[in-house]
């Protein structure tokens, strides 16, 4: 809950729209503005006080704590100018709350974090345990300092910022990426990955601390930290007992379950008879750790019992490979305001950039420093989709970048057409020159419509004339992609020729060029009277249906309400 305090009129104003905003998020604190501050500083994850930020210093002050349980304060003025975040800037999100009460009010954000206000990621945010000197390795990463990067396991992490290098330069400050149960020295870190999965088996009533007094015997024995354990894995039939549930919440991780049918096909090296009799399967810990691959670390064991009764829990620890993360980003047309800000989260997350080198251009200064950029030429589709998928499978964060979107006519389906099921895939949408172009003709794609790419490059002729061809019997809008360059011009004027059987010389077709870039021009002419020539690769063409109309000089075409028909 985010509780709201004012003290003024304009500030309760500012208050209200949070309020009407965000119902079910936020709680309005009347009455004296001090009992207001106590009353939600004790009840509420954060707080936004709509007072000047030495009213609220003089009012927490007495009540803070500590940074990991003290909420996130933002302080708005009177004027709604800041958003500053005061306190609890990681830890309680006031520095997240601080940017979208920002963009809710229209004020400026105001973060004083180091680690957040350079761009770079604060080493207790990577969404990953940290343990040791985090406060001086980051001073150090901020500074500019040489720091280590000493990377065990390959893990997706966010680019860390240049000075940051690998390998090893010697006793600069350091951060380890280790599931190893290595003690951090002095101006170290040690980021843990999720990288250890813990199969378990138990006979039924397994007492927890049996359970848990085993895994965590198991991971000490071989040197390994219970906070890289990224889950308990154990056979479906014991998806409730309660012994392995217990431990697994004391270990804080979730239980993942498989058929005993799919565990019977693992090949492990200690397989027995007595879980076979019971669940179906010769092998519960060992097969349960190691069915998704990985390697084994621990083979089973069993628990130890004081009172001389049989073992009632068995375990083995496999290190799992990491899974790599290939973002798949759409840039937009050009502009930058037409560049998601989902992609540019992608873009500032990812380790390692490929993409063509024109492309890479026009969103270089959003990558963090440090980020790897793999570009090449035009033409090079394969190698890029290639590169991408390749390194995204030795565990890295990839953005593979494309104009518009990059899942039309672009790297998309090549770079998935390489992937298998061992990397993980995001697309994240971006706004086709189709659609910008659309938007600066008018609303030619206000009926059924088509994208046609007249680049016989890799697509035969024969099948781009026979899609025109349909398109023009459909009667759809057609946008012509790629349409013409110094060695293909006989397409476009084809292409519409094709479309000139079904559709009348005055049918409106645009002509955009740049779309949203500097150097944009754009032309509502007619099927009839379209200069080829002015087309060129960095162009797109929209042909009318036979219902388009050129209206103030705006591309239209209508939907087909009734209302639009009839006479006024
Ligand atoms: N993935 C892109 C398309 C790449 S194919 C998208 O979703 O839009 C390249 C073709 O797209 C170019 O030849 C041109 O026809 C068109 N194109 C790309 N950006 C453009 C822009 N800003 N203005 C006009 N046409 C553009």
């Amino acid at each position: 809950m985010i509780g709201l305090i004012s003290a003024t009129a304009a500030g309760a104003v500012a208050r209200d729209r949070l309020a009407t905003a965000w119902p079910t998020r936020t709680r309005v604190y009347d009455g004296s503005v001090g009992d207001a501050v106590r009353a939600a500083f004790a009840e509420c994850e954060q707080v936004v006080c709509f007072l000047a930020t030495g009213a609220v210093v003089r009012l927490v002050a007495p009540l803070l704590n500590d940074k990991t349980s003290d909420p996130g304060i933002v302080c708005v003025d009177e004027a709604g100018r800041f958003a500053v975040s005061l306190v609890g800037g990681h830890g309680g999100g006031a520095n997240e709350l601080a940017r979208e009460v920002g963009e809710l009010l229209g004020a400026e954000p105001v973060v004083t974090t180091a680690t957040d206000s350079a761009g770079v990621p604060g080493l207790d945010t990577l969404g990953f345990p940290v343990e040791g000197d985090v406060a001086g390795v980051s001073r150090a990463m901020l500074d500019g300092e040489p720091v280590a990067l000493d990377a065990e396991l390959p893990w997706p992490l966010p680019a860390l910022p240049s000075n940051v290098t690998y390998p090893a330069p010697g006793a600069a400050p350091t951060i380890r990426v280790s599931d190893r149960a290595l003690e951090p020295g002095d101006r170290e870190v040690v980021l843990r990955p999720p990288s250890l999965i813990v199969g378990v088996g138990a006979s039924k009533g397994a007492p927890v601390d049996e359970v848990l007094g085993l895994v965590e015997d198991a991971l000490r024995e071989a040197g390994l930290s219970e906070r890289s354990v990224a889950e308990i894995a154990t056979v479906d039939a014991k998806a409730d007992e309660p012994g392995i549930l217990g431990a697994a919440e004391r270990l804080g991780v979730p239980v993942v379950t498989y058929s005993a049918e799919e565990l019977a096909k693992v090949e492990v090296p200690n397989p027995s008879d007595a879980p076979l009799a019971a669940v179906g399967t010769p092998s519960v810990a060992e097969a349960a750790a190691l069915v998704r691959g990985g390697e084994l670390l621990v083979p089973k064991r069993k628990s130890e019992r004081t009172d001389g009764q049989p073992a009632m829990a068995t375990c083995a620890v496999v290190r799992r490979l990491a899974r790599g993360r290939l973002a798949v980003v759409g840039l937009g047309p050009g502009a930058r305001d037409l560049l998601t800000p989902r992609a540019k989260d992608e873009l500032r997350r990812a380790s390692v950039l490929v993409g063509l080198d024109q492309y890479v251009d026009q969103i270089r200064d959003l990558l963090r420093p440090g980020t790897r950029v793999l570009e090449s030429g035009l033409g090079a589709e394969e190698e890029r989709a290639r590169t991408a998928v390749a390194q995204a499978r030795r565990g890295q964060a990839v953005a593979l970048i494309g104009s518009g979107d990059a899942g039309v006519y672009a790297m998309a389906s090549p770079a998935l057409a390489e992937a298998s099921d061992d990397i993980d895939v995001v697309g994240v949408p971006g706004v086709t020159a189709a659609l910008a172009a659309g938007a600066i003709l008018g609303a030619p794609l206000g009926h059924d419509h088509v994208s046609i790419s007249l680049s016989d490059l890799h697509t035969p002729w024969e099948v781009i004339e026979r899609r025109v061809r349909a398109a023009a019997e459909a009667d759809i809008v057609v946008t012509f992609y790629n349409p013409r360059s110094r060695g293909r011009d006989w397409q476009l004027p084809k292409a519409l020729a094709i479309l000139a059987e079904h559709r009348e010389p005055t049918t409106p077709v645009g002509v955009v060029r740049n779309a949203s870039r500097a150097d944009e021009s754009s032309r509502v002419t007619t099927l009839g009277s379209l200069d080829p020539a002015i087309v060129d690769m960095m162009t797109v063409v929209t042909v009318g249906n036979t219902a388009t109309r050129e209206i103030a000089g705006r591309m239209v075409t209508p939907r087909g309400y009734r209302w639009q028909e009839e006479p006024k």
